[in-house]
């Protein structure tokens, strides 16, 4: 079968679609799934996209939650899906307490952009190569011949945009900056997307920011940097943990550390760990060995202790790992 054929028959006779994005999310799941949902109402599809966590503020401008809906808003709507799309998630356990939602069918579309992915779909349109999800769907908006108009292109922007540090790191491919030069060639504002994701935060964040410098610990002759976010830092500074985001680019960022660790404090015993790399450490290996994944230069995973010991577990791992 060819593939354009393939694509479109994937779709053909399938009124309901549920698209779910990624636990915590970024730039890239939330503007992958918008530009998807403007796209399948295109083609007269029903589109849910179903999240319970909080957007980043600086996702606010894509008007997303006016597109998203809960899983308790889901049910009451008692809608059986024909088809469910995961976008830049490498595992079910990034689709959070909304996992069970895949057993109401068993048509699942994986499109994902992570080496690590497990291939848990029916269908899996997953390309590591690709710097973000929104590369991988516009390219299948091409295949399907659906033009990709101001809104959709808007969205893709934020995907490209943020999955590749406003296209600095190492994933931006040539084919990455040419889907981006047609984006704003759709007529696109750039200039205020840019503003909207990068030049708008929070005060608090700043302010947390202070607190969160202050926590900064060099380990391995300075080449590995920890920083921390923990609860009484969110509450004193009164933001929400969803707008975390690029916080541990700090602790990349200083010259001489290889590799960034970053751990947050869910709750008491719940610790989210981001791991970033400058140069040839794959990260992902180190958040494999604790059920995570993600990417070589940025990845993450849960541990399950205490701030301080899931510090210490990481470093005796990273010890072992480091050259
Ligand atoms: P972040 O540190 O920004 O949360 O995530 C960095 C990268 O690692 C992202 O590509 C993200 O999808 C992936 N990642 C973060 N946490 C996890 C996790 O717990 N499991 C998996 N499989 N990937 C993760
Ligand atoms: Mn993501
Ligand atoms: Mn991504």
């Amino acid at each position: 079968m060819k593939m354009n054929n393939y694509y479109l028959e994937l779709f053909e006779g399938r009124k309901n679609i549920i698209i779910l994005p990624h636990i915590l999310p970024d730039g890239d799941t939330i503007g992958s799934s918008i530009a998807l949902f403007y796209a399948l109402k295109k083609l007269e599809k029903r589109v849910y996209i179903i999240l319970n966590d909080k957007l980043p503020s600086n996702l606010k401008f894509l008007n997303a939650n006016s597109k998203i809906i809960t899983t308790e808003d889901f049910e009451k709507l008692s809608i059986k899906p024909d088809l469910i799309i995961t976008v830049d998630s490498s595992d079910t356990d990034r689709l959070g307490d909304r996992a069970y939602l895949l057993d109401l069918c068993s048509e699942v579309l994986n499109i994902d952009h992570h080496s690590t992915n497990t291939n848990y779909g029916k269908y899996n349109l997953v390309n590591s190569k690709a710097a973000a999800c929104g590369e991988i769907i516009y390219e299948l908006l091409k295949k399907l011949k659906i033009y990709i108009d101001k809104n959709i292109a808007t969205a893709l922007y934020v995907a490209l945009s943020t999955d590749t540090g406003s296209f600095k790191y190492s994933n931006t491919t040539p084919l990455t900056l040419r889907i981006a030069a047609d984006l704003i060639e759709k007529g696109i504002d750039f200039s205020f997307i840019n503003t909207e994701l990068y030049q708008n935060k929070p005060i608090n964040k700043i302010k947390l920011l202070s607190d969160v410098l202050n926590s900064l610990e060099l380990h391995f002759d300075g080449k590995l940097a920890v920083i921390y976010v923990t609860n009484d830092m969110l509450k004193k500074n009164k933001i929400d943990i969803s707008d975390t985001d690029g916080i541990i680019e700090y602790a990349r960022d200083i010259e001489g550390v290889n590799i960034a660790v970053l751990l947050k404090e869910f709750s008491d015993n719940t610790i989210k760990v981001s791991l970033r790399s400058k140069y040839d450490f794959d990260v992902s290996i180190i958040a494999k060995k604790f059920g995570g994944g993600g990417h070589k230069k940025a990845a993450g995973c849960t541990i399950y202790d205490t701030i301080d010991n899931a510090k210490n577990i990481l470093l005796n791992t990273f010890r072992e790992n480091f050259r």
